[in-house]
Formats: C-alpha cells, sequence, structure tokens
C-alpha cells in the first residue's frame, strides 16, 4: 500500500513538471484573424466528393464560434454490415494541413478495403486553426491536449460526437514541423507488429523514418513510439491528454497517431499518410 502511495506522489510529481514545461495554452488570438476561406474551400470539395457517391453522406457535428467567426465540424460516413467500424480524425492542430488534404484519397481507400467496415471521418477538427495555419484554437487552447479538462469548444463537440458511437479502429492524423522522418504512435499495445508494417512500407517507398523524437518521456524506436497505458494516465493526470489518449482509455484497444515531417512537400505528406493508414487497415482487419 506504502509502494502505491509513493507511486502516486511521483506520478503527480511528475505531473506537476510536465504542466509547468508544455503548457496547453497560448495567449487568445486578435479578432482580425477570422477568415473561414480555407476551411470552407475544402468542405466544398468534400461535399462534390460525397455528392458523387451515394454510399457516402456528410453532417454537421458541431459549430465552432468566435465572434464573426462561425464553422461546423463536419463527418463524412460510410455504413456497412460488416462488424468493424473506424474512426479518422484530422486537422486537430490548424497547422497540420496534409491531414485534412488527405482525407478524400482516405476515403476512397477505405470504401474500396476489402474488409467493407463501416467508417466515419471528421475531416477538420480545428477549422479556426485549419484556416489560420496555426495549430491552437482561437483561444489559444492546443485542443490535443484537451481531452481531460475539456475546455475547448471543439473537444467538447468531437467529446459528445464519439460518445453515441463505438469504434473498433481510431487512427489520428498529424504532421510534426520538428521531426526529420515519419512516425507513428500506438497506446498499450501487445507487440508492435502493426506499426512497423507501416513504417516499413512508407520507408520502402523512399520516405524518411524517424529515429529520434523524443515526447515527454517516450522515444521513437525506428519510426515507432510506444506508448504504455500508464503513460497515458500519466497524461490524464497532467491535464494534457490527447484525442488518441482520451480514446484508448475509455473506448478500443485499437488506436493510433501517424505523424508526417512538414519539410517534406505536401503532396509527399498526403502519400504517407494515406499509405500509412492503408496498412493500418490491412494489418487490423
Ligand atoms: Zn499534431
Amino acid at each position: 500500500m506504502k509502494s502505491v502511495f509513493k507511486i502516486l506522489l511521483l506520478l503527480t510529481g511528475i505531473a506537476l513538471i510536465v504542466c509547468s514545461c508544455a503548457s496547453s495554452h497560448h495567449d487568445p488570438f486578435p479578432d482580425n484573424l477570422n477568415d473561414a476561406q480555407k476551411v470552407q474551400e475544402l468542405y466544398m470539395e468534400i461535399n462534390e466528393f460525397v455528392k458523387s457517391n451515394k454510399l457516402l453522406s456528410i453532417k454537421e457535428i458541431g459549430q465552432v464560434s468566435y465572434g464573426d467567426f462561425s464553422c461546423p465540424i463536419m463527418v463524412i460516413s460510410y455504413r456497412n454490415s460488416a462488424d468493424c467500424k473506424t474512426l479518422i480524425n484530422a486537422a486537430i492542430h490548424g497547422d497540420e494541413p496534409a491531414s485534412a488534404y488527405s482525407v478524400i484519397p482516405l476515403i476512397e481507400i477505405l470504401m474500396n478495403h476489402e474488409s467493407k467496415c463501416s467508417f466515419d471521418v471528421i475531416p477538420v477538427i480545428n477549422p479556426w486553426g485549419f484556416s489560420q495555419n496555426i495549430r491552437f484554437n482561437k483561444e489559444g487552447i492546443d485542443i490535443n491536449r484537451d481531452f481531460a479538462s475539456f475546455e475547448s469548444q471543439e473537444s467538447n463537440i468531437v467529446k459528445s460526437f464519439i460518445a453515441d458511437n463505438q469504434y473498433s479502429l481510431m487512427i489520428d492524423l498529424h504532421e510534426d514541423p520538428d521531426s526529420k522522418g515519419f512516425y507513428i504512435y500506438q497506446y498499450g499495445r501487445p507487440d508492435t507488429k502493426a506499426s512497423e508494417k507501416v513504417v516499413e512500407k512508407v520507408g520502402q517507398m523512399g520516405y524518411p523514418i524517424e529515429q529520434d523524437v523524443q515526447m515527454v518521456i517516450l522515444k521513437t524506436e525506428n519510426g515507432v513510439i510506444d506508448a504504455p497505458m500508464w503513460g497515458l494516465w500519466y497524461m490524464w493526470l497532467s491535464k494534457q491528454l490527447s484525442l488518441s489518449n482520451f480514446y484508448r482509455l475509455h473506448n478500443s484497444k485499437d488506436v493510433f497517431t501517424i505523424e508526417t515531417p512538414t519539410h517534406l512537400p505536401l503532396s509527399d505528406r498526403v502519400i504517407i499518410q494515406t499509405t500509412a493508414v492503408s496498412v493500418l487497415i490491412d494489418e487490423m482487419y
């Protein structure tokens, strides 16, 4: 019992250190940054694509509003009778555009996969940030560190949506401006086989694989960050929980996060993201 108390004390101490050095808040952004054109253009393109395929549907799951800026968070859905369902999230960080621009080719891959699993895809979780090419939301909150506190409109919209749905597999799409190569996070998995397959395929295509990214106390091993379950509770304690962390703790055991290096051209990053999801679907279904 005494040792359990010691561990809790240690985790709380580490959590406080993380809180002070990895704040999820920045100052709010000025009101003149309110142009929603970029996200509207992407939504128009996605709408045209959905209209051209009667198996797809699109709906609004919530409205993000900041004064003059108002924009919906959308979800694209495909339903089938197969007993599996995938959720893919993009652009929770507004300055990681390859995730949002991967959505249409990704949907084509998912629809044509032999598993015929149902799926939902959220193309832009952070519409204000995506329009401004900024990581945070308008209030300066890092939405992907807000899944313990739920202070942002965006995290609350996503939380309500996923509470009504159960997914067997969740994939969160990201980009990393500091990394030299591609990498993938997995959470509380018994082995790294599926992630290694993804890294192998991306490497075979000639793209760089990250060897050196460090996230708090975790490190990449040949392109894979293997996060243990205790690490997720530690992120929860430190109020830094990401959407993937949250979903792994409360919903599905099969959760992955994909990261592409932003020094590559956008078209290559879209190819890497779609390839990574395609390999993951092959491995999981
Ligand atoms: Zn990100």
